[in-house]
Parts: structure tokens; sequence; C-alpha cells
């Protein structure tokens, strides 16, 4: 990565809205298309107290992540999300991808964009070096993707998609095919998508009817239409390279009998240039209420020519090598965003004055109780969602580096948390940046209100938060909740120890981990599935608290007094409490739900 520089995009499209905006200058907020700036330094105190990378260093897999390169990453990849990718994020959302004559255009200054992540090699960050990429941690790659989701989400989706399919592939593919697609996906030269949604498979990825007949070189006839198809096409790259499920004739229903195959745009000669156009097209774009930049697809495969990507009728599995690399990534876009609305609200709130303020202050906004109410909830959310997604990582690493069961347990537990309240983080986040800037909030020219359309769509791709959730009760706690008791002693044990020097804050967080707990043995008792999901979206939520108030203790104790203190001292004596009313709910069972006939609903 060191010396290859971020090349400097320059936009020029007129910004709708702009002279209007500054015509207003008792609301103007200085600078309206706020300058994101990535939180390095944040990063570097989670690693370094929270969430415990350290360990991960000290494995030989990723004994190279040494304290200076991690610090020169993420400065380095800051610089290129402050100057690069942010400039970007309002001209994604003014001028939407569009399709032309079957070809998709990209909004202005996408390609640039695109290219300055992959010449920095933030693509391949966590790939093999032996395709081309740095080997890097996940944790080290996941705040790298926050940072450039933060500066312009639409445009992240991009390499988030082939960073998925590139570990899916690295699993699950034939040498040849390694050989030929990992250096392209890898420099930013190719790009991937998944393909698993089809009109009447959405969650329910089993009803797919997507078929692939093979062709007896080893090759398959791949047809089908899936839609919702993420940077499905674009003049971004040169080529594209779909992940796609489908069943081979007398495979059986449901997810065990899908397949998944490797579909190019343009099949690649032996050398790796581009030979024939394959069967695949773009039928239309979807218009969506966010994420404008980002080409939405519905894909036509007419016996597009494929390759079978890890055993027939083991596709979910290969594919899930893909999807759990997504959830960390979608759960970080969630974060991502959350942090850009907090920094543009906080922005407005020290300019903005407005009514007599009781304390001594510049006589802003950000003096009014209400509004401080806003700010401190906003830092410590982001607080909390960023460090259960980087304790996510740091299991990945430790998983991959040492093979121990029990970090991957621990990652396949925290991978839904992880998403889900990443994902809800960056709504009620960017909701609150919205109230914050009061009518200006409303309006689009501050750029509040798109965080909110943008980031809305996190809860819903990659498995709804409700699937998440159940995922969450039912397959991660299949082992009785032993990787959930397991987290939680730790918690426990943490805070005795900081029982000595913050008793207020480690008492409560360890009741909180104890409520937990009994929850977690409730819920592992009940062998009716639906009395499971019925409170599954509580119970993660309520995990989520309990994460977030254990990582605000530790980095309270890093800070005595400090400001890291303080907020933990917010979050745990008012957030946290949440947690109560929430596990009462994951335990209230299923009978209520449904004693309300479907008609009564309707009454
Ligand atoms: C902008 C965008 C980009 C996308 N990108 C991609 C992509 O790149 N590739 C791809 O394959 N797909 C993509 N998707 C599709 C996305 O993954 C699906 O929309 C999502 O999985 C939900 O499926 P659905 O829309 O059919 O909703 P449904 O499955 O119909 O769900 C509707 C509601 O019912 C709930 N529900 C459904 N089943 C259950 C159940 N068993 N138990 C409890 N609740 C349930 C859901 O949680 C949800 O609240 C994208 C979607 C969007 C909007």
């Amino acid at each position: 990565m060191g010396g290859r520089a971020a090349a400097h995009v320059k936009v020029s499209v007129p910004l709708q809205g702009e002279d209007t905006l500054a015509k207003r200058s008792t609301l103007n907020t200085g600078d309206h298309v706020m300058s994101y700036r990535a939180p390095e330094q944040e990063y570097s105190f989670l690693f370094d107290h929270v969430v415990g990378f350290d360990e991960v260093r000290q494995t030989d897999r990723f004994a190279d992540a040494t304290a200076d390169v991690t610090t020169a990453i993420l400065s380095e990849a800051g610089k290129m999300a402050n100057d690069v990718l942010a400039p970007l994020q309002r001209p994604g959302d003014l001028h939407p991808a569009r399709l032309e004559n079957g070809v998709v255009r990209t909004s202005p200054g996408f390609a640039d964009g695109f290219r300055a992540m992959a010449d920095g090699g933030w693509i391949g960050m966590a790939a093999d070096p032996e395709h081309g990429g740095m080997g890097l941690p996940m944790t080290l790659t996941a705040a790298v993707n926050e940072m450039m989701s933060s500066a312009c989400l639409s445009l992240q989706l991009a390499p988030l998609m082939s960073q998925g399919q590139i570990e899916a592939l690295q699993h699950h593919a034939s040498d040849e095919i390694k050989a030929m697609y990992l250096p392209k996906l890898i420099s930013g030269t190719w790009t991937g998508t998944m393909n698993l949604t089809e009109p009447q498979a959405g969650s329910d990825v089993g009803a797919l009817t997507s078929k692939a007949d093979p062709l007896g070189d080893g090759s398959y006839a791949v047809s089908g239409q899936k839609i919702y198809i993420s940077w499905g096409d674009h003049d971004v790259a040169e080529n594209v390279c779909h992940l796609v499920l489908a069943r081979i004739p007398g495979a059986p229903a449901g997810t065990k009998g899908i397949s998944l195959f490797l579909v190019p745009k343009f099949l690649p000669n032996p050398d790796g240039s581009l030979g024939a156009r394959n069967g695949v097209s773009v039928v239309s774009l979807e218009h969506k209420m966010g994420l404008h930049g980002s080409p939405t697809a519905v894909m036509q495969f007419d016996q597009a020519k494929g390759w079978l990507i890890g055993p027939e009728q083991g596709g979910m599995a290969a594919m899930f090598t893909m999807m759990n690399n997504a959830r960390l990534g979608v759960g970080g876009q969630g974060i991502g965003v959350a942090e850009a609305a907090y920094q543009h609200a906080l922005a407005y709130a020290v300019q903005r004055k407005q009514g007599r303020v009781a304390r001594q202050g510049g006589g802003t906004i950000v003096d009014h109780a209400d509004v401080r109410r806003m700010l401190m909830t906003m830092k410590a959310e982001v607080f909390a969602a960023r460090a259960i997604s980087l304790w996510c990582a740091v299991a990945i690493d430790m998983s991959t580096a040492t093979g121990d069961r029990k970090w991957s347990a621990r990652a396949a537990l925290l991978t839904p948390i992880s998403k889900a309240f990443g994902a809800d983080t960056g709504i009620a986040i960017s909701e609150i940046g919205v109230q914050v800037h009061g009518g200006m909030g409303f309006v689009e020219e501050t750029g509040a209100a798109q965080f909110c359309r943008d980031v809305r769509v996190t809860a819903i791709y990659e498995g709804t938060n409700g699937i998440q959730a159940m995922d969450l009760v039912g397959r991660k706690m299949m082992d009785g909740g032993e990787a959930a008791i397991h987290l939680l002693d730790g918690i426990q044990s943490a805070a005795e120890t900081a029982r000595a020097s913050l008793p207020e804050l480690a008492e409560a967080v360890w009741q909180a981990t104890e409520s937990l707990r009994e929850t977690t043995e409730w819920l592992t008792d009940q062998t009716d599935m639906e009395m499971r999901f019925a409170g599954s979206v509580p119970y993660l939520r309520a995990f989520a608290r309990v994460l977030g108030g254990a990582a605000h203790l530790r980095a309270a104790l890093a800070d005595p007094g400090g400001p890291r203190e303080k907020l933990a001292r917010f979050y745990i004596l008012r957030l946290l409490p949440e947690h109560a009313g929430l596990l009462v709910h994951a335990q209230a069972g299923s009978v209520d739900l449904f004693a309300m006939t479907a008609d009564e609903l309707a009454a």
C-alpha cells in the first residue's frame, strides 16, 4: 500500500440548492457540504484500549500489523476518505446512476473515486498476498471500510461487494479461477457482485428458481432473473463478476439444493484480457429512497456461461463466506454514516444561534440541554456500535490466525449483532442528526437528510435486521448459549476488576450483564423456536446495549476523569438501562403477538 497515494478527484457538477443555502446566512453551517474528517485516533484508541487488537498483532499471521503500520494505514485511508470520497457524496445523490441503451452510467466522479480506492490497495486489504492482497487483519479493514462508508456510502458499496467475493473465491474456488479472477478483483480492474434475490425469493433464499445446466465442459449455462443487485453493472471497472445462486437440474428444493456460480459479464481469455460478452444484461435500475449513486440492478441471465464455486449443492455454504463478510461490512456502513451524521450535526450545533441559554458558552444551540442530550447520544452510540463491530473483526482475525473454535464461535455470535446494531445505529443517529439541524435538517442542502435516506437500506439488505436477530437466537444459540455465556463471563470479570476505580459504572455493567445472562438461559431453554423468534429483535438490541456498556467501561478505565469517562458515564447511566425493558420484551413469548386475528388487525 505504502507509497501509492490516492488520486485526487475534482467534481465540477453544480450542486442544486448551493446558492439558496449560501443566501440564508443565519442558517448557514459555514461549510454546508461539510467535510468529513476520518476519526483515525478513535480507531487507534479502540484498538489499544478496548477491543484487544494487541492479541491479533501477537499472532504470527498478523505480526506485520504493528502499531506503526496501523497508524500509517489509518492515516493514508483517512486522507483518501476525506479528500477524494467525501466530495462525491452529494453528486451521487443528485445525479443517480442511470441506464442508457443497456449501459449503466455512474454518478459524476465515481469512476475516479473507485480508482482511488483500488489504487490505494483498499479493496484487497485483507486479501491473500499471493494474489496481490495486503493480507492485513479484518479489524483494520473494518476501520478503513467504515471511513469510506462515512465519506460516500453509495460508492463504498462497490468495493465492499468485491471484498466479499474475493473472500468467497479464496475459500471455495478452484486454483484456475483464483489465478484468473483474484488479482483482477483485488486490483479493482474487475468488480464483484452477489446475486441471491429473486422476486419470489428475498429472505426466503431457498425459494429461488434460477437454474444452471451443465455444458459438459465443466462450465454451466445459468438462466434466471435476479433483482436488487448492487453494482450489478457500471462503468467504473472493465468487467463485472457475478456470484449467482442457482439450481442444477434434479437438485432438491430449498436451500440444500442450491449451488453457486461465477458468471462474468465478459468471458476472460486465457491471458486475462476480455473476450466475448456473456449472456448477462441489465433489465432496469431501481429508483430508491436513497443510496442513489449505487446502481441497484435487475439482472437477466440467459444461458450465461458460469463456473461452479464450491461443490454442487454446496452453494449456500460458499455464499455464506461472502455474506458474513458483507454483514460485518454493512454494520460498518451504518456506523460510518452515523459518524458522518454526528460530525455534521455537531458542526451545525456550534454555529447555530437560537434561544437564550442559561449556562455560559458560545450562545449557540449546543448549550441547550436537549441538544446536548442528542449530541451525547450520537457520540456514545457511535462509540458503542464501533466497538462491537471491531470486537467482531478481532474475533474473525483470531479465528483466522489460530483456527481456535472458540474464536470462530465468537465471530459467528457477534456477526448478526454487529450487522443489526450497526445498521440501527446508522438509522437512529442520522435521524437525530436531522433533529439537531431543525428545519435545515429537513431541507436537502445540509446533507443531513441524505444520511437518513442512504443508510435506511442497511437494516434491509444483507439479511434484514429481523433475520439477523433470528439467526442470533436460532443458529447462533445451537451451542446451548455457550459462546454467549462465555462472552458474558468475560464482561462480568472485567466489571469486577473495574469496581475498584469506577464502582458505580462497573456495578451497572455487571448487573446488566447478569440480566442478559438470565434471559439468554431462558431463551436457550425454549424448544419452541417461535418463542425465541418473538423476542429476538429486543434480545439482540439488549445484547448490543450490554456490549456497548462493556466497551464504554473499558474506555473509562483508560481515561480516568477524562472525556471518555464522561461519555461512558452518560452511556452507562442513561442508555444502558434500556436493556431492562428490552429483556422483558425478549421474554414475553409469542402468544400476545398472535392473540389478535388478521381480521382484528385490519379492523
Ligand atoms: C438497495 C438494495 C440493494 C440490494 N442489494 C442486493 C444484492 O446486491 N444482492 C442480492 O442478492 N440482494 C440484494 N438486495 C436484496 C435484499 O437482500 C433483500 O431486499 C432482503 O434480503 C429482503 O428481502 P425482500 O426484499 O424480499 O423482503 P422480504 O423477505 O419479503 O421481507 C419483508 C419483511 O418480512 C420479514 N420476514 C421475511 N421472512 C421472514 C421470516 N422468515 N421471519 C421473520 N420475518 C421475516 C423481513 O424481515 C421484512 O421485514 C438489495 C436490496 C436493496 C433494497
